[in-house]
């Protein structure tokens, strides 16, 4: 199979693997779509020294089964998937314990074990989830998202009618605002970007708050002056840390949220004044057949954030153009690649 690796100085390499159906449980998926985004780029560039060279990257695929190791009640050859971008360890603490869910050392796709850059993949059947028809390929393959969107949901223990502040307008913002819609709390979407608030507005997210000197005011009128008691700051926000701390009420909670970390400095004496609780949630694991459900229920709406499909040929070219554009700090689009031509 063919894989594009970086390796340790930054060089992309096309390279031939081969991968066998050695396992009974395993089956061999036909990559079909795989997704890039700003931080599977971080990642590869050696951001907070995160990632094990060489490394293929992409977190987030979408496939469709061509061989399986032993028959499944629920996989056949043919079967479209989505594909779990993690594996528990099976040897720490918590996975000794059944407590996948809280395992330290999770092997993760594009970060610590090979990404879905590739052509074929051979997985573990539990970790591919069958894709309904009903769902668009183009919003499964944000499934990564959209399971770490429930995780944050699940941690911060979001109530009905309750106001969830979330700073970052990213993709991954729109889709954790839209799934508070879905379980009956009040998202508030804040962006520095006026560009960035627009498309959320057109997915249903009704309270966007673009930063200014009077946030904090803007906040306070929307809540009845009592702020906001359950924060996210999405990761790779523009926006300073503190407005998380600014807009927070006393006791409120705050999640960091995203797949990647870049440094941050955050105003410790502000949380300790407020007597936050803050948490971080970096993957959304045991939620990917919930994820798969809640976009068959059509509980989120992609269509105002279009990808266009990339050719193989243009992955060395991309992926450098990607590379280069976040060394120097400068935006870029995620990129969906065919993995068929
Ligand atoms: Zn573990």
């Amino acid at each position: 199979m063919n894989c594009w690796q970086i390796n340790s100085n930054g060089k992309i390499e096309k390279i031939n693997k081969t991968e066998l159906l050695d396992d009974v449980d395993s089956v061999k998926i036909k990559i079909t779509r795989t997704l890039i985004t700003e931080e599977d780029i971080a990642l590869i560039s050696g951001e907070g020294k995160a990632v094990s060279y060489p490394i293929i990257p992409g977190r987030m695929a979408i496939g469709q089964i061509i061989d399986l190791a032993s028959p499944s009640e629920y996989l056949n050859k043919g079967t479209k998937v989505c594909i779990s971008a993690l594996r528990a360890c099976g040897k720490c603490y918590h996975c000794l314990e059944g407590n996948e869910k809280k395992c330290f050392d999770f092997k993760i796709a594009g970060q610590n074990s090979d990404g879905f850059l590739k052509d074929f993949a051979v997985l573990k059947t539990a970790d591919v989830f069958p894709l309904p028809q009903s769902v668009k390929e183009t919003d499964a393959i944000y499934l990564e998202y959209i399971a770490l969107a429930l995780s944050v949901i699940d941690k911060l223990g979001i109530e009905k009618g309750q106001h969830v502040g979330i700073i970052g307008a990213s993709v991954f913002g729109s889709i954790l605002s839209q799934l508070i819609i879905y379980y009956q709390g009040v998202p508030i979407l804040i962006d520095d970007d006026e560009e960035k608030l627009l498309p959320a507005k057109k997915s249903g997210i009704y309270y966007t708050l673009k930063v200014s000197h009077k946030i904090e005011e803007d906040v306070s009128a929307l809540t009845g002056g009592r702020m906001i008691s359950k924060v996210v700051y999405v990761s790779r926000s523009n926006v300073p840390v503190d407005l998380a701390f600014k807009i927070s009420s006393a006791f409120a909670k705050v999640a960091f949220a995203g797949f990647s970390y870049p440094p941050i400095k955050a105003p410790m004496n502000l949380a300790i004044r407020k007597q936050l609780s803050c948490i971080a949630v970096t993957n959304g694991f045991g939620n990917y057949e919930t994820a798969i459900n809640t976009l068959a229920n059509k509980a989120v709406d992609l269509s105002h954030y279009p990808l266009s499909l990339t050719k193989m040929e243009d992955i060395e070219t991309n992926l450098n153009n990607m590379m280069t554009a976040f060394k120097e700090k400068r935006k870029f689009d995620s990129l969906l690649i065919n993995m068929l031509g």
